[in-house]
């Protein structure tokens, strides 16, 4: 399998800062917004955002967790059913905007079953979304309000998200199938 990096520490950090930057306009502020980043990837870009909104704006939004059943470690997997649920939602949902995070977008179906957890928890205002990568293939009306990058990838491609907290350096590659 040949590896191709798209995105290094530096375009990595870039990318959260612009994102940063473009929740703030887009929001005219910090008001009534909440980040909730989807595990395992998603939170600790949540928390990248949520630290950089708070250097930019004085202001530390809150931030949820969200947990999802099945773990997309195969994504190449066609047809999958995640289920999600808020594992930590330190706000009310019913008066905040809420920011999904997650650090791939690929077929929709987990940002969709995020969307459906929340609803359940109260009525957000709003949803939007905000993503590192987003590697096509939607199988879903649905796209991203924010993103780090997109990627053109076959299906069977594999994007590697590696995060300092979690995998010990920060880079993003495709392995070409
Ligand atoms: P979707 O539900 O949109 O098909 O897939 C998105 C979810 O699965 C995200 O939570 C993401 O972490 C994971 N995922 C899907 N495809 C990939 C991929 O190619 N690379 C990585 N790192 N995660 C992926
Ligand atoms: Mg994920």
């Amino acid at each position: 399998k040949r590896e191709r990096t798209i995105f290094t520490q530096e375009d990595i950090e870039r990318a959260i800062t612009r994102m940063s930057y473009e929740i703030i306009e887009a929001h005219k502020g910090v008001q009534n917004i909440a980040l909730a980043g989807i595990l395992t990837r998603g939170d600790f870009l949540a928390k990248r955002i949520q630290h950089k909104i708070e250097m930019l704006e004085g202001v530390q939004i809150p931030m949820g967790v969200m947990d999802i059943n099945l773990y997309r470690d195969d994504w190449t997997q066609i047809s999958h059913h995640p289920i999600v649920r808020p594992s930590k939602m330190p706000f009310s949902v019913d008066d905040k905007q809420v920011i999904l995070v997650d650090d791939v977008l690929f077929t929709g179906r987990t940002i969709r079953a995020a969307m459906d957890a929340l609803m359940d928890f109260g009525r957000p205002p709003r949803i939007e979304l905000a993503v590192l990568v987003d590697r096509g293939h939607r199988e879903l009306p649905l796209q991203a309000d924010y993103k780090g990058t997109t990627v053109a990838t076959l299906r069977n491609d594999t994007v590697n998200v590696f995060l300092q907290e979690y995998d010990g350096e920060d880079r993003v590659f495709i392995k070409e199938d």
